[in-house]
């Protein structure tokens, strides 16, 4: 199984996380918990009619834990691209492999501006998946436009990148679904 990085633990990187490690994908996510939906008060996340930021990330964070990603308190503070993917070097100086990167960093976009990615006027150009211009590379939340930021929108684009990616990887269409049991 591929290796999928993910910088950026907000509802983009969390859920990108949750669809791949579901499905046994091996994947780590870079972040300390910065983001700003601790600052957030959501009433605008469809089933869910009431909850803090804070408390929303706690629980992603620990269902994404669930299934098998590893969450890594660390920064990212560089990306090369590499033969085999892509290679990150984290704050504490560790260098990190994947086939795969998902930038899920938020609006600063600095990581995607030191890869020199061609960009809309809100932020970096991507398809329909998310996928950049270089391959096996993609943005998906805030970094794809600060206009239109919210949580529920971000998680979209984390889930549609992760199962473009689980479809490439085995060679046909995936989808993502549980049903009840008798
Ligand atoms: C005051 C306020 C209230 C809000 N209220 C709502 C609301 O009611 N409803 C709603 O839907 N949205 C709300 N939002 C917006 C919501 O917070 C964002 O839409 C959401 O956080 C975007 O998620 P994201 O995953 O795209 O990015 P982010 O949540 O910004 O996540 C990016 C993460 O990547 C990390 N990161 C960045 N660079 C690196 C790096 N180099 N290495 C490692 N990690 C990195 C950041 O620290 C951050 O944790 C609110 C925002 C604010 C500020």
């Amino acid at each position: 199984m591929a290796h999928v990085l993910v910088v950026g633990d907000g509802p983009g990187g969390l859920s990108a996380a949750l669809f791949l490690a579901k499905k046994g994908m091996q994947v780590t996510v870079f972040g300390k918990d910065k983001t700003d939906m601790h600052r957030a008060m959501l009433h605008n996340y469809l089933g869910i009619p009431e909850i803090r930021g804070s408390e929303f990330q706690q629980i992603a964070r620990q269902q994404v834990r669930s299934f098998g990603a590893s969450l890594q308190d660390l920064g990212v503070t560089g990306i090369e691209k590499t033969s085999e993917g892509f290679m990150v070097t984290s704050e504490d100086g560790g260098q990190h492999q994947g086939a795969y990167l998902i930038l899920a960093e938020g609006k600063r976009l600095e990581l995607a501006k030191s890869l020199d990615l061609p960009r809309t006027a809100n932020g970096v150009e991507v398809d329909d998946k998310g996928r950049t211009a270089v391959e096996g590379l993609y943005v998906v939340g805030r970094g794809r436009g600060i206009a239109r930021s919210q949580a529920i929108i971000s998680a979209g684009q984390g889930a549609t990148a992760a199962l473009d990616i689980l479809s490439r990887e085995a060679g046909r269409d995936v989808k993502d679904y549980d049903s009840v049991s008798d």
